[in-house]
């Protein structure tokens, strides 16, 4: 099997429990198989397609995704073909002949062809081994995105009652799972399911000032890189889509309200890389498989944590780092609350009103943002810090919060547990609010008691307090605060508490580029324009050419012979014969101009060397102070930590190869030249030598950092 992975499809290695999938229909037996986007699914039943003796039908909902998934296919030498209402009659003939002699393995179609007797017909003439049905939660009301024609899946069960079954999702609710297991009968079905998690995105949630600015500061930062921007309104994409025009960026909008053509043509634009950026509503991804997005930014608050989950879903599913970033402000929430209103059905009301609730509770978080999002979908993340979310990125101090606390339980009470955040913020730091004037809360003693918080301040630590569950929301549009018994108790036994430090600017989280960070990013623009001009010659995405992992291990290993080129992720027989050669012309002539040498291309071992040959977020952290130019002084005492060990981690990030410019940590130059001579009389690289050489008037830090540059 690992032969067939590599031969087909280029890989060294399978994922987390492809092997065991492949194995189980392989033995006959239905599966069900929950896995997060990205984690390569599809391979579960492409793979075993080749190995099985007759055709493996798919049933996919989207016609635009099976062209590309057939595409990808047979770029990689493997015949497969789709059925569905975009071909002619004659060209359904065609792959229909093609598949009654048995030329095609993997078959895919729209579940509404089921319905024609005439297909049906077919169906049972040649010899169905696999029935793969893509994307099953289409087949749930429940689901975010019903398809009644899912439902005539049922049928295939009685027309191949012998024929294992394989439903894959990416749905994380329970409510769905349980009705594509009903509806498909998978009873039996062996169950695999794999965390959720997605290590390689990273969370960020920023607040909503001045982000016109961020965004072209995110974008500056991420030239030519695919970017997908959800935004609330189909006025606001194209206005922000033509305002992102303006300032140069390759900016197309996508909605619902778009004619049709020019719909199919942004959407084609930005899959063959000709538009950097889709300003989008949420009309926009479940039609496209683009593996190589590297950033997902929700300008408006979502509607739910599952949309936005589905919505971050869609970035970096090949697997590299991939940011998922939103603006947040309290306004937003509002301006949702305004039309959930609208909503005449009480029960959907109500859950609109709970749903969206739960997103602001997740923008306002002062913990771990994938832990609260992995908890929200059952899944217990038991790490402590993530390293890859905006919170755990800059950690927050706690404080004693446990006065400001009491004054705003305080308030509550006083106010007899009758209003909502807004009202309780207003009465504690003394708004002149005509409706408090006239309940006369203004001769309260919490009236104005709080000075030394922002009303944003204020919110967060609220919030805090509801997680804690020392205060409960009641009620939907205008959740009134009240004081859970957990919360009494604490009032009155006068207990202390600490709350993570309210901060109103989140950094940014920077994805840490594990995978070949150091590439030549000239060559890998070369490369880029190399498969661009080869997928348009074949009218295909330019990632079934190669994907972005490929074009950088390309440009990190500069592989030019033909066996070292075959290592490379993703280039199975197939691509080496198609591609092998023009690539590792281009390659050669990259190296011979910039005097650089080939490299052995790593056979992986395990599928996802992350983590663990990784710096950890500490040093991180003092990479981006070092970043803002601060002095070892200043960040020992911003971070809380002895100037040797800043020292220390410097060191560390120059010595694996982390690009940071220290030039302005060099020692004057007097004082350089003097410990470079002790140095050189020690004989060797020790400080403590040194140190003792040179006596007081040096650091050992100072020494630490100094050495560098004598190392340079
Ligand atoms: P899903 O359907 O689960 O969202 P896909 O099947 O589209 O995921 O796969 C996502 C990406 O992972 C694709 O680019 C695919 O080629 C890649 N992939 C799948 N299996 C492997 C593997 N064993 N090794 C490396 N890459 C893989
Ligand atoms: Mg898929």
């Amino acid at each position: 099997m690992l032969n067939i992975l590599k031969t087909h499809f280029g890989f060294d290695q399978f994922r987390p429990l492809q092997e065991e999938i492949i194995g189980c229909v392989m033995a006959q037996k239905d599966a069900f198989v929950l896995m997060p986007t990205g984690a390569g699914k599809s391979l579960c039943f492409q793979l075993p397609a080749l190995k099985m003796p007759g055709v493996t039908l798919v049933i996919s909902p989207l016609i635009a995704l099976m062209k590309d998934q057939v595409d990808a296919l047979k770029a990689d030498g493997i015949p497969a073909e789709f059925i569905n209402s975009t071909l002619t009659r004659a060209e359904i003939d065609r792959i229909q002949t093609q598949a009654l002699r048995g030329e095609i393995k993997i078959l895919y179609a729209a579940p509404e062809r089921l319905t024609i007797p005439e297909f049906q017909l077919f169906l049972q003439k040649i010899v169905v081994s696999l029935i793969a049905i893509d994307e099953s939660h289409c087949i749930s009301e429940w689901g975010h995105d019903f398809r009644p024609d899912y439902r005539n899946l049922k049928m295939l069960r009685n027309m191949f009652p012998a024929v294992p079954v394989m439903a894959l999702t990416a749905t994380a609710t329970q409510k769905v799972r349980e009705d594509i297991i009903s509806q498909l009968s998978l009873e039996k079905a062996k169950i695999f399911t794999s965390s959720f998690n997605r290590p390689n995105l990273s969370y960020a949630v920023l607040p909503k000032k001045n982000s016109y600015d961020h965004l072209i500061n995110i974008f500056r930062e991420h030239r030519d890189e695919a970017a997908i921007i959800y935004c609330f309104s189909r006025k606001d994409t194209e206005h922000l889509a033509a305002d992102l025009r303006q300032e140069g960026f390759k900016a197309l909008p996508y909605h619902a309200g778009l004619e049709s053509d020019e719909r199919r043509t942004n959407q084609e634009k930005f899959i063959r890389d000709e538009a950097q950026i889709i300003v989008a509503t949420i009309a926009f991804g479940m039609g496209i498989d683009k593996p190589d997005v590297r950033l997902v930014i929700h300008y408006h608050l979502p509607k739910s944590i599952e949309g936005y989950y589905q919505e971050t879903g869609r970035a970096g599913r090949d697997g590299l780092p991939s940011r998922c970033i939103l603006f947040y402000s309290a306004a937003d929430a509002i301006k949702q609350q305004y039309f959930i209103r609208q909503i005449e059905d009480e029960g959907e009301r109500k859950n609109a009103y709970r749903k969206l609730d739960q997103m602001v509770e997740y923008s306002e978080l002062a913990t771990c943002r994938r832990s609260h999002l992995l908890a929200y979908f059952g899944e217990n993340y038991n790490q402590e810090r993530c390293d890859g979310c905006d919170i755990c990125f800059s950690p927050q101090e706690d404080f004693d919060a446990t006065i400001v606390s009491q004054k705003i339980m305080s308030a509550i009470i006083r106010t007899g547990q009758r209003f909502g955040i807004n009202y309780i913020i207003d009465v504690l730091v003394g708004a002149k609010n005509k409706k408090i004037l006239e309940r006369d809360h203004h001769e309260l003693s919490v009236y104005g008691i709080v000075d030394d918080f922002s009303k944003e301040d204020l919110r967060r630590i609220v919030s805090q307090l509801v997680l804690k569950n020392l205060i409960v929301k009641n009620g939907d549009e205008y959740p009134i605060l009240e004081l859970s018994p957990r919360g009494q108790d604490f009032l009155k036994q006068r207990e202390e508490i600490r709350l993570p430090k309210p901060k109103s600017v989140a950094k940014l989280s920077q994805p840490s580029d594990a995978v070949e960070t150091e590439y030549a990013r000239d060559l890998f623009e070369q490369l880029r324009r190399l498969r661009k001009e080869l997928a348009d010659e074949q009218g295909i995405p330019p990632f079934v050419v190669f994907g972005d992992l490929a074009l950088r291990q390309m440009a990190v290993y500069l592989p030019q012979s033909e066996e070292n080129f075959s290592r490379i992720s993703g280039v199975g027989q197939e691509k080496l014969k198609r591609y092998g050669k023009i690539f590792t012309e281009v390659i050669q002539t990259y190296a011979q101009e910039n005097n650089l040498s080939e490299k052995d291309v790593p056979v992986k071992r395990s599928a996802r060397p992350r983590r663990s040959n990784r710096l950890g977020s500490t040093y991180r952290e003092t990479k981006e102070l070092v970043l803002q130019k601060m002095s070892i002084e200043e960040m020992a005492s911003m971070r809380g930590l002895a100037a040797g060990t800043i020292a220390a981690h410097i060191e560390k990030l120059l010595s694996t190869g982390e690009k940071i410019d220290i030039d302005y940590l060099r020692p004057p130059v007097e004082q350089f030249e003097t410990i470079k001579a002790a140095f050189k009389k020690s004989g060797g690289t020790a400080l403590f030598p040194v140190r003792e050489m040179l006596g007081e008037p040096f650091s050992y830090e100072e020494l630490r950092i100094a050495r560098l540059f004598i190392k340079s």
